[in-house]
Order: C-alpha cells, then sequence, then structure tokens
C-alpha cells in the first residue's frame, strides 16, 4: 500500500527495524534508510509493486539461497523492471523479487541473510557487519561486500539517515569496557600506606601518541586511557603509590585540594590527548589540546568503576589542577570545548550518569552556545577567541603577539578577520556561530 509521507513510511518500519536490531545486531537506522531508499518512502509509483509484495528492501528472489534457508520467506515471487548497474552503466532489466506476508517478514528475512548468506567457499560472506555501531560504516561494509551494485548507495544511505535523523532509532547498547591488566609489567610500586579518598584525572601531554604503559620510575598513572578509548591498569591502586598528584603549586587557580590530596591517598588516571599536528603553541596552557569523544567516554566509565569500588563520591573526582594548579587535564581546565572535549562539568555530568545507571541524556546536551564577539566586547569569550587566535599563530595589526587579556579590541579584531580570510568566512570581524565553529575546530 502506498504511504502518505515520508514520515509515515519511515513510523511503519521503526519497531520492525528495531526488533530487527535486538535479534541480529544490524543498526535499525541503516535497516531504516535501506527501506526508504530502495522503495522511495513508498510514495513512487514505481515502487508500488514492492510495496504490495510487503518487499520494502528490494530482496531478490535468489540470493545465494543454496548457502542459507529464510524463516521469513515460503519462496513466493513478483516479477518487475529494476535498474543496474554494469560497468558504470545504468540499464534496467526484469528481475524477480521475493513476496512476503509482511514487512516485518522482509526485514527479518534480511537481517538473516545477512547473518547466515555464505560465500562459494564456504565462508560468511555479510556475517562480520553484525554489531558494527557506525552506520556509515556499516552501510559501506555491506555495499564493498557486495550486496549492492550502484557506486553512490552508502552515500545515498547516510544522507537518509542524516535527513530524519534515524539513529534516534538504533538501540544503544550499554558500553562494556575490558580493563587491559599490565601490572605484571611494570617495577613494584612504592607501597600504599593510606586509605584511598580521590580520583584525580591527568591528560598525557604528549600530542597525539598513547603511553599505556606509563608508569616510569615511579611517575605516571595507575591507569591510562588512549584516545581510541581502551583502558590500561598500569599500576594495582590498592597496592602501589604512583607520582602523579604531588609537587608544588604552580599557576594562579585551582589547588583546592592541596595538602589534602595527595599521592598517598589518591588514585591517577592518564588519558591520552591530540592536538593539532601544526600546532605552534602546545605549551601545557594551550587551545588546542582536546580529548576524544573515546577517551572521555571510557574515561568516565572508569571513574564510575572505581567510584564504587573504592567508595568515593563524585565530590572526591578531582583534576590534577584541583591540587597544584598545573594545567592538567588542559581541556579540563580550560574548559574551551575544543573539537571533540567536553568541559570539566560535562565529563562529571557523564560520571555520575554512568554512576547511577540513569538513562543517557548525553547526546546532544553537550552542544554550548557562545556569545558573539567582536571589537568591544570584554570577558571570558573575548579571552577564549584571543586564546584560540594566539594558538595558530594570529597577530594583531602591529605585527604583534595578541594580548590575552579579554578585551577585544583593534589588534584582536584584525587578527579575527584574518582568520576569517583564510577559513573562507564571511570577514565581518566579528565571531559569530560559524567562526566560533571554525575556531574550535568543530567545522
Ligand atoms: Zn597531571
Amino acid at each position: 500500500m502506498k504511504s502518505k509521507s515520508e514520515k509515515d513510511y519511515i513510523e511503519q518500519i521503526v519497531p520492525y527495524a528495531q526488533e530487527a536490531q535486538k535479534a541480529f545486531g544490524y543498526l535499525a537506522s541503516v535497516l531504516i534508510a535501506q527501506a526508504c531508499q530502495e522503495n522511495g518512502y513508498g510514495l513512487d509509483n514505481d515502487c508500488l509493486v514492492l510495496m504490495e509484495a510487503n518487499n520494502i528492501l528490494g530482496m531478490k528472489r535468489e540470493l545465494l539461497n543454496d548457502t542459507w534457508t529464510s524463516n521469513y520467506w515460503d519462496g513466493s515471487y513478483i516479477v518487475k523492471p529494476t535498474p543496474e548497474w554494469y560497468n558504470g552503466k545504468l540499464t534496467y532489466i526484469n528481475d524477480a523479487f521475493r513476496k512476503y506476508a509482511s514487512i516485518r517478514d522482509c526485514i527479518m528475512d534480511y537481517c538473516q541473510f545477512m547473518r547466515d548468506a555464505k560465500r562459494s567457499n564456504g565462508s560468511y560472506k555479510y556475517r562480520d557487519v553484525l554489531g558494527i555501531t557506525d552506520p556509515a560504516e556499516l552501510i559501506k561494509q555491506v555495499r564493498t561486500r557486495g550486496y549492492c551494485t550502484d557506486p553512490t548507495y552508502d552515500y545515498s544511505i547516510v544522507k537518509i539517515i542524516a535527513k530524519h535523523n534515524l539513529t534516534q532509532y538504533d538501540i544503544k547498547e550499554k558500553e562494556v569496557y575490558n580493563i587491559i591488566d599490565i601490572t605484571a609489567e611494570n617495577h613494584a610500586p612504592r607501597t600504599r600506606t593510606l586509605p584511598i579518598k580521590y580520583i584525580v584525572m591527568h591528560y598525557l601531554g604528549v600530542p597525539n601518541a598513547d603511553n599505556p604503559y606509563l608508569y616510569n620510575g615511579g611517575y605516571g598513572g595507575h591507569y591510562n586511557v588512549t584516545r581510541a578509548g581502551k583502558i590500561y591498569k598500569a599500576v594495582d591502586p590498592r597496592k602501589g603509590v604512583v607520582w602523579h598528584c604531588g609537587g608544588g603549586l604552580q599557576g594562579n587557580g585551582g589547588h583546592a585540594f592541596y595538602g589534602k590530596c595527595t599521592n598517598y591517598n589518591s588514585i591517577g588516571i592518564e588519558c591520552g590527548v591530540c592536538a593539532d599536528t601544526d600546532a605552534k603553541d602546545l605549551s601545557g596552557d594551550s587551545y588546542l589540546w582536546y580529548f576524544t569523544e573515546e577517551t572521555q567516554e571510557a574515561a568516565a566509565w572508569l571513574v564510575a568503576q572505581l567510584m564504587k569500588e573504592y567508595d568515593i563520591d563524585i565530590d572526591h573526582v578531582i583534576r590534577h589542577y584541583d591540587v597544584t594548579g598545573k594545567c592538567c587535564p588542559n581541556p579540563y581546565v580550560l574548559d574551551n570545548r575544543r573539537k571533540t572535549s567536553w568541559t570539566w562539568e560535562q565529563f562529571r555530568e557523564r560520571v555520575k550518569e554512568l554512576y547511577s545507571g540513569a538513562e543517557s541524556v548525553r547526546e546532544g546536551c553537550y552542544m554550548t552556545t557562545f556569545e558573539n564577539v567582536h571589537k568591544g566586547v570584554n570577558g571570558a569569550d573575548a579571552l577564549t577567541v584571543q586564546r584560540l587566535l594566539f594558538a595558530q599563530d594570529y597577530k594583531g595589526a602591529d605585527g604583534e603577539v595578541l594580548k590575552l587579556d579579554g578585551d577585544f579590541g583593534t589588534n584582536s579584531e584584525f587578527a579575527l578577520k584574518e582568520f576569517q580570510k583564510a577559513r573562507g568566512l564571511t570577514v565581518d570581524g566579528d565571531c559569530g556561530p560559524n567562526t566560533w565553529a571554525a575556531l574550535l575546530g568543530k567545522a
């Protein structure tokens, strides 16, 4: 039956796509988009024949039938002309398509095909795509394994997913991490003598590198989280103390926990960190450092586990900065939200969610709007713009290095316009949403 609208068509499919994802591990968003693509949202007259057959995925009759047996198709079919790509040319051929009792059967049949179909050598043709959680990667794998002859297929699918925000229908499994135990490979650390009261977060401070084994002559973290979100346990916190948050005061801020939190009563977590490789300024307080989503998600999960294991509350989860004033972990001290970095508060919120097992509200909630910054503006956002321009080596009209004073004057405006010019933005000296996105590496 013809559908009333694109939305109406999608809504019919959602529950079955989710049922199929639960049963087979094939993303609902991709399934729905494929059904939209194959069938013109059920609005296209050309697709009515397939709609009548409940074949919303354009399933052909012959689908490596001799290698698997469908639980959802009784062998009946229809014949219809269909476009095919051969050697880069579009042609039409008559083709036989499966006829189903319901669209649910069609969706389940497709997923079973993905799971069970084999190549002539007996290996599974598509099975490895089940469980892929990135829609773009999933559809690319499906196409390149030979499902579809249209070279633009994955592009079309990704576009449909974005247009209708279809990832909202994906069933998100709770992230599960393995802690990789490498404690045996490290030297015996100093013996723990005081009870553990604090968890202290750090950044590695080395651009685009991971050091899972970091525990060097007593310095380092008990745990190291890599940029890809892998967690390494280098030193058992119950047994050993490592040097990670001691030493004298640095800088002008932080150190609310100086003298309270020490190496002897805390656990240290080091996080791998990224920076733009062409960065001119990569000092400890540079505005160019950022964390990946994967690092932050894994670190938040690890902190939530350790809070339970050591009976620590969120107010005892602190930054190195809070102890000595060092700009560590840089993205959570500057809170400049560069690229994928969250703010410290957002990290704490995520830890709390993972600790309590509450439903995640993370998606979309970490977008932050900034005030427009232009000549005459004073304050924190103006300073952030100055720091971002400074870090990328933009200079004032006088050729001098920008003053980082939060007072957006002629030189700051000049540098901002140079940045806008270089990035192909409107050169108006006003830092609005587009310029902010470019400055923060989000566009
Ligand atoms: Zn640190």
